[in-house]
């Protein structure tokens, strides 16, 4: 067992990084960007983002960016849920 307890908790903190929007002060959750519950992500180190809502709002030319990421991210949620259906 060479694993120290302090690289594994240093490498768990690492994985708390969240992107907030900056506009609507949601956050990039595992599920998709939306307000988180109290407390939820209480430990998690904040970096300023913005979400695709608000770049079709504030950035109309951005729009069809954030529709492709948006896209994407069904895509990724569609897998997701296929993975978590499969016995
Ligand atoms: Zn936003």
């Amino acid at each position: 067992m060479s694993e120290s307890p302090l690289s594994s908790a240093r490498s768990s903190r690492l994985g708390d990084w969240l992107s907030a929007c900056a506009h609507c002060e949601r956050i990039r959750l595992a599920d998709g960007w939306r307000r988180p519950e109290p407390g939820e992500c209480e430990d998690a180190t904040l970096t300023h983002d913005i979400c695709p809502d608000c770049i079709r709002q504030l950035y109309p030319k951005y729009a069809r960016i954030a529709n492709r990421l948006q896209k994407s991210e069904e895509a990724r949620r569609f897998v997701q849920q296929q993975k978590t259906q499969a016995p």
